[in-house]
């Protein structure tokens, strides 16, 4: 190991990966530090992608993708289900393999990967970070480095250390619990996704299939309902109304902060990727693909600033990110905050409505369309979602 690189990642997620591959390809020299024993384990995510977004990064393979997904099925609070498909494969990733794979694109690139390294803080030089600290096999280290990209995931620290304001409201950090669980019977090629008060106030519920009859089962609310009732205990009425005798082989909690991305993602010497920035997709709580577009974001800036020699072009970072991703999720946010204060009676509605545009003819933007028939005032911001490209 040297004793300084041009950039450092903390963090072997995906956005990290990311990070470190892009910079590492464009010829400056990556270390990326992870605390875990293995990259992409533990997991803690529903596993679930969109084709499309995939393919900017890795050729899809078998050896991560649990199973291809083709349709939506929406469930109502009365029961009601619409089922809609998708114009766009979507996939069930095995992420324990999925991650190790992005890494490896990494390392392939030139990036050094040092596991069980956990960065317990920075190293500043004057007012710039400068690399970062942390414990190895039980002793103490210090590496420096020019940049340093903070893809510490959602309980990122390293972000505040460099004094990011990394805060985010509790009412936007959604609560999840997940247990993937063996013997449910559901078609293997569809997304189930439940709303309403019995499945998950503000939030939904969701079953993802995993092949041979496995599927991730969880749900996530915000942190007003967790406060009140855990999200465990609604995965625990669901799993005992439905699937009483289902043999779980794994359970999770985690946050997804789904929210805006964060006012800063850089300051001098140091940038934020992935759940680390908010980079999540707020509606759908996905941040697997959006943090490795961050990551990637990332990268390319720390290295283009490393060749330059000029570090503060790091700061052109936040625009470029706002620019590609970051504004049309301040979007998804508004209609989030609209359709989680939708009454049980209103699913209903639109279920009902939904269900009565035959199959062929069901698309997302038709499912859009009848939700805005109940719910007008929303018409302005989805508006803007298809308008800000
Ligand atoms: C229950 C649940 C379900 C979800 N379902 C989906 C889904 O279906 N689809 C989707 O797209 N997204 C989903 N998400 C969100 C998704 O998991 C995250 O957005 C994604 O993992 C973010 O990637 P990341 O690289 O930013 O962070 P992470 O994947 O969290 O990676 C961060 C890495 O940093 C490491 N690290 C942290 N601190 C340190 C430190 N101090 N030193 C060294 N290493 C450190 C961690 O060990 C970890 O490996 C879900 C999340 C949860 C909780």
């Amino acid at each position: 190991m040297k004793k300084k690189y041009d950039v450092i990642v903390v963090g072997a997620g995906p956005s990290g990966s990311m990070a470190a591959r892009f910079a590492a390809e464009r010829g400056v020299s990556v270390l990326m530090l992870e605390k875990d024993r293995d990259v992409g384990y533990p997991v803690r995510c529903g596993e679930a992608v969109g084709k499309e977004k995939l393919l900017e990064f890795i050729e899809p393979d078998r050896k991560f993708i649990a199973a291809e997904i083709n349709k939506f099925s929406m469930i109502a609070p009365d029961g009601s289900e619409v089922v809609l498909p998708l114009d766009q494969t979507g996939f069930v990733l095995e992420r324990k393999i999925f991650d190790y794979e992005l890494a490896k694109t990494a390392a392939v690139a030139g990036a050094e990967i040092l596991t069980r390294a956990y960065v317990n803080g920075l190293l500043f030089d004057g007012g710039k970070v400068s690399g970062v600290k942390y414990e190895y096999q039980g002793n103490q280290y210090q590496v420096e480095s020019d940049i340093v990209i903070a893809a510490d995931g959602v309980e990122s620290r390293v972000g505040r250390w460099a004094g990011i304001k990394t805060f985010i409201d509790f009412r936007d950090m959604e609560s999840c619990v997940q247990i993937t669980a063996g013997n449910i019977t559901v078609n293997q090629n569809t997304c189930y996704f439940y709303f309403g008060q019995e499945y998950a106030p503000h939030g939904y519920f969701w079953i993802f299939p995993k092949g041979n009859n496995t599927a991730n089962i969880g749900l996530g609310v915000s942190g007003i309902i967790g406060k009140k009732r855990s999200a465990l205990s609604f995965l625990n009425d669901f799993m005992k109304k439905n699937y009483p005798d289902a043999p779980i082989l794994t359970q999770i909690a985690g946050g997804v902060p789904s929210a805006v991305t964060l006012e800063k993602i850089s300051a001098p010497g140091i940038m934020l990727a992935g759940d680390a920035a908010r980079q999540v997709n707020p509606l759908s709580g996905g941040g697997i693909t959006s943090g490795m577009i961050g990551g990637r974001t990332a990268g390319t800036i720390a290295a283009e600033a490393i060749k330059s020699k000029n570090t503060d072009h790091i700061f052109s970072y936040d625009k470029a990110w706002h620019e590609a991703v970051g504004k049309r999720h301040e979007i998804y946010n508004r209609i989030k905050e609209g359709i989680y204060n939708f009454s049980d009676e209103k699913f209903n509605n639109i279920a009902r409505s939904f269900s009565r545009i035959p199959l062929a003819k069901r698309t997302l933007g038709n499912l859009f369309k009848t939700a805005l028939i109940h719910n007008p005032s929303l018409l302005i911001d989805v508006a803007k979602v298809f308008i800000v490209k």
